[in-house]
């Protein structure tokens, strides 16, 4: 089997072709035999280094030499790691691999967004599990959307993901792994050594937990992943960069500020808990007031560490000018931003997306309360366009490309 980190799959440069790209076969896939470094903790490299004979007093220098390897030089081979002696490279290798998540396949759209679909370990015997992972270049900043589980265990009633039969976490290493094989993909390890104090100098430079998953069911691999990827040291993305989307699992909100102290999304899509049992049936669990309580109790939150409130514009349901003003009202008090997303629809939903008329007028209200930019343009207006008008060729596409419209309708 040929590589996926040394085969670029497609390189595409219509958008039309970009949605048909065929998969890498099943078949193909094998699980590593050993475990990887990619993604592991300070602690967790220490220990690796202790299994492989190194005494207790070198291990943390050891681990530091290490990090620096795989974190700033994106190395993916042993054989590189020259600070290190050759007795100690060759026994790292063969207890270890340096292996990123497997890219079944890659998909690159007109305008310069990926997306990859990547393959994980499944229980043994059984099919490996798929997760997607999207980038999204803009002028002044490039988003990467990780995935935190395989499905999702909540079933809010417009998203796809909650459809899904089989929920498996992530480990903080496939977390992390996510991150080191976009940078691997995008050449991007040079010139984030060379970015120095400049982070928007990278391409990767911001990432949001809104991929597949509820990131705070999976909380310590989430937290112990954002933090390898937070490292100054090492990957640094600054937690100021890091976004994390939450259907509001309360008692982890409070966890997330005070152990990875990131930036919070919420997302809300309903201004009642009547509804918002429906579209969200967590709320049931833990409603409105206690969840806004929550946001604002967030570690750090403050006019300059906003959060982020998304609503998915659903045509007759939540996207009333009552609606509108109830949503103005509801986050009075909390330093807030707004994130109108244009649903997007799937086979087999119930929903569909708000007319773009009616998401102005609501726009309109959300802007006039003091909130800028509600929708996203340029590209938002795209995805508002493939909402309405591309709707039988969005019903074809697959959860690949759905998360990448998702994911571009999001980042603000
Ligand atoms: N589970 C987390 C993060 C992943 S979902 C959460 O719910 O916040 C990321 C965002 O995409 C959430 O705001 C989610 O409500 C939204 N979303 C899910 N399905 C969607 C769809 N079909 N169209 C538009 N947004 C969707
Ligand atoms: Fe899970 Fe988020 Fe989808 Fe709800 S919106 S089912 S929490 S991934």
């Amino acid at each position: 089997m040929s590589s996926p980190l040394t085969t670029p799959l497609v390189a595409t440069d219509t958008a039309a072709s970009a949605l048909f790209i065929e998969k890498r076969p099943l078949e193909d896939y094998a699980a590593p035999a050993q475990p990887s470094l990619i993604g592991m903790t300070r602690e967790a490299l220490a220990e690796a280094l202790g299994e492989v004979g190194v005494p207790e007093r070198q291990r943390r220098m050891r681990a530091q030499q290490l990090w620096h390897w795989l974190y700033v030089r994106g190395v993916q081979d042993f054989k590189a790691m020259t600070t290190l002696s050759k007795d100690l490279r060759a026994a790292l290798e063969q207890r270890f691999t340096l292996a990123r998540p497997e890219i079944a396949a890659e998909q690159v759209s007109v305008d310069g967004t990926r997306k990859w679909l990547l393959r994980l370990p499944g229980e043994p015997g059984s099919d490996p599990h798929e997760v997607e992972c999207v980038y999204i270049p803009e002028t002044d900043r490039g988003t990467l959307c990780l995935s935190s589980q395989v499905g999702c265990t909540l079933n809010c009633t417009f998203c796809h993901t909650g459809t899904q039969r089989l929920v498996r976490n992530l480990t903080a290493g496939e977390i992390v792994g996510q991150v080191v094989l976009a940078r691997d993909r995008l050449n991007d390890w040079q010139r984030a050594m060379a970015a120095g104090g400049e982070p928007e100098k990278r391409l990767v430079s911001n990432i949001v937990m809104m991929g597949m998953g509820e990131p705070l069911y999976n909380f310590e691999a989430v937290r112990d992943g954002l933090n390898v990827v937070a490292d100054g040291d090492g990957l640094s993305i600054s937690k100021r960069r890091i976004t994390l989307s939450t259907s509001g699992v309360i008692p982890n909100i409070a966890r997330a500020g005070a152990e990875i102290g990131c930036m919070l999304a919420v997302s809300l899509h309903a201004v009642t808990d009547e509804l918002r049992d429906e579209l969200v049936p967590l709320n049931r669990k833990y409603p409105l007031r206690e969840l806004l309580d929550a946001c604002r109790n967030y570690p750090g939150v403050s006019n300059a560490r906003r959060i982020t409130f998304e609503y998915v514009m659903l045509k007759g349901v939540n996207d009333s000018l009552v609606d509108a003003k109830a949503l103005v009202r509801l986050l009075k008090g909390i330093p807030a931003k707004i994130n109108l997303i244009p649903f997007n629809p799937w086979p087999g939903t119930k929903y569909e997306c708000s007319d773009w008329e009616q998401i102005e007028k609501f726009s309109e209200i959300v802007f006039a309360a003091g909130y800028a930019s509600p929708v996203r343009t340029p590209r938002g207006r795209d995805i508002l366009a493939a909402c309405g008008q591309l709707k039988s060729a969005t019903e074809k596409l697959s959860a690949r490309e759905r998360l990448a419209l998702r994911a571009m309708a999001m980042t603000d």
